[in-house]
């Protein structure tokens, strides 16, 4: 199996090229060909597996077609517990996509408010968050999610385990019904299950 026969485009595929991996790992075989389809997923991953290509290819690839964001919306969400991350997926984002003109940020805590929300006054593609941040962002109208074509819960175990499914679910009810759902988490416990059936619909699971 090679990156090739994926269903990813020439401009995704060149930046994959760029990075020299042999091969797509076991996780991005399945999960890319899948989330193409625009089916939401339950994935089973670990960190270390590819996880974090294995949706970030097939999302670049989706929102390469349609409307640009408006004015302090974002067309895709990615929520991770921690701001490392947090980082990480972004700079995943900017390294898949820089053939792109589809346009990024990450917001978390810690650091100055401010510059995040004159970042998302133009609106953006992707939006990489972590929960709490994203919610402060929210409470002060700096984003908005009624654009959201993708969402996607990174770790959803450890979201959970930290407390964020409050966060969570305030955020998912002011999203359109109708949306892409992809869940990753390293395992899907009874906690998890409960959680997913309130976010995705009729998901296809995937292991590995
Ligand atoms: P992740 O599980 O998403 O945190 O990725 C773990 C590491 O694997 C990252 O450093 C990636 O750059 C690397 N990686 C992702 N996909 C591949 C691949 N197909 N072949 C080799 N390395 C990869």
């Amino acid at each position: 199996m090679s990156f090739d026969s994926l269903g990813l485009s020439a401009p995704i595929l060149d930046a994959v090229k760029k990075q020299g991996y042999d091969k797509p790992s076991p996780i991005q075989e399945k999960a890319i060909p899948l989330v193409l389809t625009g089916k939401d997923v339950m994935a089973a991953a670990q960190t270390g597996t590819g996880k974090t290509a294995g949706f970030t290819l097939p999302l670049l690839e989706i929102l390469s077609k349609g409307p640009r964001p408006g004015p302090n919306k974002i067309r895709a969400l990615v929520l991770t517990p921690t701001r490392e991350l947090a980082a990480q997926v972004a700079e995943s984002v900017d390294l898949y996509g820089k053939n792109l003109s589809l346009t990024s940020t990450v917001v978390y805590g810690g650091v100055k408010i401010n510059p995040q929300m004159m970042r998302l006054r133009r609106g953006v593609d992707i939006l990489v968050a972590t929960p709490g941040r994203l919610m402060d962002l929210y409470n002060q109208n700096a984003v908005r999610f009624d654009q959201v074509e993708v969402l996607i819960l990174d770790e959803a175990d450890r979201m959970l385990d930290m407390g964020f499914i409050h966060d969570i679910r305030k955020i998912i009810s002011n999203m359109p019904k109708e949306r892409q759902n992809l869940m990753f988490s390293a395992t899907f416990s009874d906690p998890i299950r409960n959680l997913a059936k309130t976010i995705v619909n009729d998901p296809v699971e995937i292991s590995v």
